[in-house]
């Protein structure tokens, strides 16, 4: 990751005819500001960096904002918050969306393609990439072939395409993860020389299944995923941390980001989800970054990299957590994770159909098509039918991507035919 380049502290100017409001007020003097395209604000992650806009309208300014459909929402952020351009890559939330701001000055672009025009929209020079699924990858490079600084929370994009992202940024742009475990080895690494890391330890905090057996599992149900004990997400991130592939996904993401050997990737269980993560030198010793569970602050602190800004969102008042606990990961009852490291050590499209396979299982988990340990059982046969191949463009992922989702859609099926039958 390049780090040293700072936003360019390009200010727009708003269209006469966007509504007022107190974010096109003029920039503070002496401020550096950052012109924000968020790709995904409708979501989790998209809605808490539009707080953290709030919390600092002096140095933050939204110039492009993107979803899939949710149009009422996008909606109301584009009248409140004045960006240039909004994008739905829903064509028709797309139309529909145009209809609404009709006479704004808000331009509303469309589709996969809209999305990369906002991914590397001219007037922004931080992007935001808040979008679910390997739908981010496309955007991803985009913003980095642009030369942007991308503030990457779209896991599945180094997951699915790490070695095209790698080879992008060594073109131009950078990359500041959002992920609070990245952000928090980020931080740890700050000033330090590489060569002096021994390992990346990836806290885990087990999900609302830990300490589960697999007969439990068996029957737990899509609410009983949905209710994580620490972190309050989208829904798929949300079950992916119930398998734990959340984790998987995280090894793999700290792999390409750090360029840490998958066999100095740890993971640790750690409940209380304030340890965020370590690096353990070679000296022995380890840093760790903590808060307590509000991803806000590790959204904030990869848009305002390198400076802090405060005040904070929360403090951690270390007498009112009491303890911290770690403990081992378990990894036979929660089979996703090595999986991951599985397909990770494979290599080339191995990562993408593991990505891709487990999209499709989740999904069909949320729709109530499948059961919660199936979920594990599509993505290993998935993987095992394939025979990963190297990866040198975008379409060699897509195609990965596509055999994979088409084998685990027809094992969806099948498993419904069964428990039926
Ligand atoms: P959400 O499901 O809450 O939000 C996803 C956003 O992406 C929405 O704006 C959605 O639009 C949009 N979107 C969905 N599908 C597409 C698509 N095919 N093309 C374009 N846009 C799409 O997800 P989260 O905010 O929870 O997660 C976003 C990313 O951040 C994920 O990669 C996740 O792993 C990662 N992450 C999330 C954390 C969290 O706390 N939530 C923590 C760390 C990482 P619409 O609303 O219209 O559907």
């Amino acid at each position: 990751m390049r780090r040293s380049r700072r936003g360019t502290g390009r200010r727009r100017d708003n269209p006469q005819s966007t509504p007022p409001n107190p974010y096109n007020e003029p920039m503070e003097a002496g401020k550096e500001t950052r012109a924000l395209a968020i790709l995904g604000s409708t979501g989790s992650i998209g809605t808490q960096a539009l707080e953290v806009v709030d919390a600092h309208p002096d140095r933050l300014r939204v110039v492009a904002l993107t979803a899939q459909r949710n149009v009422d929402l996008l909606e109301s952020q584009a009248r409140r918050y004045g960006p240039r351009l909004v994008c739905m890559a829903d064509v028709r939330a797309a139309g529909e969306l145009r209809r609404r701001l009709e006479g704004t000055g808000i331009e509303v672009a469309a589709g996969p393609e809209g999305l990369l025009e906002a991914a590397a929209y001219p007037l922004a020079d931080t992007v935001l990439n808040a979008i679910v699924g390997s739908a981010g990858l496309p955007p991803t490079l985009a913003a980095l072939g642009a030369g942007k600084r991308l503030a990457l929370a779209n896991k599945e994009s180094m997951v699915a395409g790490g070695e095209l992202v790698l080879s992008v940024l060594r073109t131009g742009g950078e990359i500041i993860p959002v992920d609070s475990e990245h952000g928090a080895v980020f931080h740890c690494l700050r000033g330090e020389d590489s060569g002096d890391v021994e390992a990346i330890v990836l806290t885990a905090s087990g999900g609302p299944f830990y300490g589960r057996s697999r007969e439990e599992l068996a029957k737990v149900t899509v609410e009983d995923a949905l209710s994580h004990p620490t972190w309050s997400m989208g829904r798929k991130i949300t079950v992916d941390s119930a398998t734990l592939m959340n984790k998987g996904l995280e090894v793999i993401e700290a792999h390409y980001l750090f360029g840490v050997p998958y066999e100095r990737i740890k993971v640790v269980a750690h409940p209380q989800s304030v340890v965020h993560s370590l690096v353990e030198f070679k000296d022995g010793s380890l840093s760790a970054q903590l808060s307590v569970p509000d991803m806000r602050l590790p959204i904030a602190l990869a848009l305002s990299y390198p400076e802090r800004w405060g005040p904070p969102f929360k403090r951690t008042d270390l007498a009112e957590l009491e303890k911290l606990t770690f403990g081992e990961v378990d990894r036979e009852t929660f089979g996703c994770l090595d999986l991951a490291y599985r397909a990770g050590k494979e290599g080339g499209t191995a990562t993408a159909v593991l990505n891709a396979a487990n999209e499709v299982a989740v999904e069909a988990f949320l729709a109530g098509r499948i059961g919660f340990l199936d979920i594990e059982g599509i993505i290993r046969e998935t993987l095992e039918e394939h025979r990963p191949t190297g990866v040198s463009s975008l379409d060699d992922v897509l195609a990965a991507e596509g055999w994979a989702r088409g084998r685990a859609s027809a094992m969806v099926d099948e498993t419904r035919r069964q428990v039926r039958g």
